[in-house]
């Protein structure tokens, strides 16, 4: 059962692609200068790129998808005010308390299936103009939604959540480290995501292939005050065009062939319906599989650690559950051969 080929089939992310010859060699060509100076020409033919895709005014390129999602919550908030976010979303769950940390903010969990919720969430959970209580101030969306298992916001959904935000006065920022999965899977264009919400935070270094970076996009006046967190928080770098040339190569060559992950996924959890006593408990959507393994009485630990002996790696994401994520690194072949791995490895398992 154990695979012929060098190296195991890695699922455990789609942050795990290596940049391509191709890529590499636009790194290496690109044009640089002193981005602080904003004197990359490279970074900046980027930004403008992204917000034009966008439908944002301006850009502004950050290391990873953690430091971007940060300035913006930093940028929309004071200290002491609170963020509305899904009690499954990556700023709540997988950025290290930098939320509370680094802007001061508290962070209160919304409720609701796949990583979504209803415009009456943000209504009820806006709190009174007294001085008891914190000023509700920004609602966080995630698209596609990482931990609900690459679950995609409707568009209707979405707008109509962002408009009861904006009606009470809160601002509206979007997780988009995956959006780009979510246009893909729905043909919904990104900018009509990013209309909706003051900011968006997008990566590159996931899906799109490149070794490093994310970008943040909003009105001008944002991304000139989240520019200045930017140097505040260490993000503010030199020539950095180098990074800036892999985004480009990924927004050029990358983004419709998601649509190969998104069909690897559905292949993936075909060959795993079928194992007893295991379930999908989200739609799968784009490229990610969650499986909840806890009627078939085994721990993600040892299905990790099980799948690895076979040469699948795929991720632990609480006791119960594991994540396959399908990615440019793996191809069809793979994605089959891996569905047939697991499905009879954890069938084996008791
Ligand atoms: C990956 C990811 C990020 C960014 O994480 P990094 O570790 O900085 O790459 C942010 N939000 C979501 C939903 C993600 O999946």
């Amino acid at each position: 059962m154990a695979r012929s080929t060098a190296g195991p089939i890695d699922l455990r992310s789609d942050t795990v692609t290596r940049p391509s010859p191709q890529m590499r060699q636009a790194m290496a060509d690109a044009l640089v200068g002193d981005d602080v100076y904003s004197e990359d020409p490279t970074i900046n033919m980027l930004q403008e790129r992204v917000a034009g895709i966008l439908g944002k005014e301006a850009a502004l390129f950050v290391p990873s998808g953690v430091m971007g999602n940060q300035l913006c919550v930093r940028t929309h908030t004071r200290p002491g005010d609170e963020v509305l976010i899904h009690e499954l979303g990556h700023i709540l769950n997988y950025e290290g308390g930098s939320a509370a940390a680094l802007a001061g903010v508290q962070l209160r969990p919304l409720r609701g299936e796949h990583g979504q919720f209803d415009p009456a969430d943000v209504t009820d959970a806006i709190r009174p103009a007294q001085e008891h209580f914190a000023h509700s101030r920004l609602v966080c969306f995630e698209n596609t939604h990482n931990r609900a298992g690459g679950t995609v916001w409707s568009l209707p959904r979405m707008r109509a959540v962002a408009e009861q935000a904006r009606e009470h006065g809160l601002a509206v920022h979007l997780d988009g480290a995956r959006l780009w999965n979510a246009h893909v899977a729905t043909g919904v264009p990104l900018n009509a995501y990013c209309a909706l919400v003051d900011s968006v935070s997008v990566c590159f270094s996931k899906g799109l292939g490149a070794p490093v970076g994310s970008v943040i996009a909003g009105s001008a006046e944002f991304i000139r005050e989240a520019r200045f967190h930017r140097k505040k928080y260490g993000g503010a770098m030199r020539q950095v065009g180098i990074l800036g040339a892999a985004c480009l190569y990924g927004l050029d060559h990358n983004i419709e062939r998601l649509a190969d992950d998104h069909r690897n996924a559905h292949i993936l959890a075909d060959r795993l319906r079928g194992v007893e006593g295991i379930s999908i408990p989200h739609r799968v959507e784009s490229n990610i599989v969650m499986l909840e393994l806890a009627d078939r009485g085994v721990t993600a630990a040892d299905v990790v650690q099980a799948l690895a002996a076979e040469g699948v790696l795929v991720g632990p994401v609480d006791r119960t559950r594991v994540r396959f994520v399908t990615h440019m690194d793996v191809d069809h072949e793979q994605a089959e051969s891996a569905g047939e791995i697991a499905a009879s490895v954890i069938g084996a398992m008791h």
